[in-house]
């Protein structure tokens, strides 16, 4: 069993796939990208994102695009599972043993409603022991450019080690380690931490490489696509 993953970058163009309609310039930088990646011809099937907790497991029947769906899941060799991003972390999930991959949609509301533990147990029923899991959390925003304001603090009740308050008077800010709650959730449902990989690359720090929502605020939304697939 071979895996294969991807994140594109700015230079690819953007990715977004928008449940109103597809822009066709997207759809064709979708096209080159994923044709440039070495996955001419192997069908790709993208998640209609929407910060929910909703995780769809597909084969190679399924629509291309499926809605209202924060993860992807599937024990089918010869698919690429896509959702696109801009700040908000893909995470990539395979095991080798029983030959399942996933991947999830991981911004602040999904994350606290539980949809990387979630994608997790999604592979457990699809057959996988959790400790074969390994993951890969893809890029996503740091902790120092993720800013929460004071009514919204309430949420991360559960999880205060990941909250920093930071600056005095005027220059007060409460900031979010996004990244550290979703390792805490992955090694909570028993993935091991050396089973943990990461790009360790923040999407607004890196902005000749990467589209960032919270740094750009586009009016139109313009994301990198991230993929997973496996091969027999
Ligand atoms: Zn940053």
């Amino acid at each position: 069993m071979e895996f294969v993953r991807g994140y594109s970058k700015k230079d690819d163009g953007s990715m977004y796939l928008s449940a109103n309609g597809f822009d066709p310039e997207n759809v064709s930088n979708r096209r080159r990208f994923f044709s440039t990646e070495g996955h001419d011809g192997m069908p790709v099937i993208a998640a209609g994102l929407i910060h929910g907790t909703a995780i769809s497991v597909v084969d190679l029947k399924s629509p291309v695009y499926i809605s209202e769906t924060d993860a992807l899941v599937t024990d089918k060799p010869g698919i690429l599972l896509s959702l696109t991003g801009a700040d908000c972390f893909p995470v990539f999930f395979e095991d080798p043993y029983a030959g399942n991959i996933g991947i999830c949609h991981a911004g602040w509301r999904g994350i606290l409603g539980g949809i990387v533990p979630g994608t997790a147990e999604a592979l457990h029923t699809l057959g996988s022991d959790t400790k074969h899991i390994a993951v890969h959390i893809g890029s996503g925003i740091c902790a120092d450019h993720f800013e929460i304001g004071p009514d919204v603090v309430p949420f991360f009740e559960s999880y205060k080690e990941a909250i920093h308050h930071i600056g005095t008077g005027d220059d007060k800010k409460i900031l979010v380690d996004l990244k550290r709650i979703i390792r805490r959730q992955l090694t909570d449902t028993g993935i091991t931490e050396d089973h943990i990989s990461d790009a360790n690359e923040c999407t607004y720090c890196l902005e000749e490489t990467y589209y960032s929502f919270r740094r750009d605020h586009p009016d139109t939304p313009q994301t990198q696509v991230a993929y997973i697939g496996m091969r027999a």
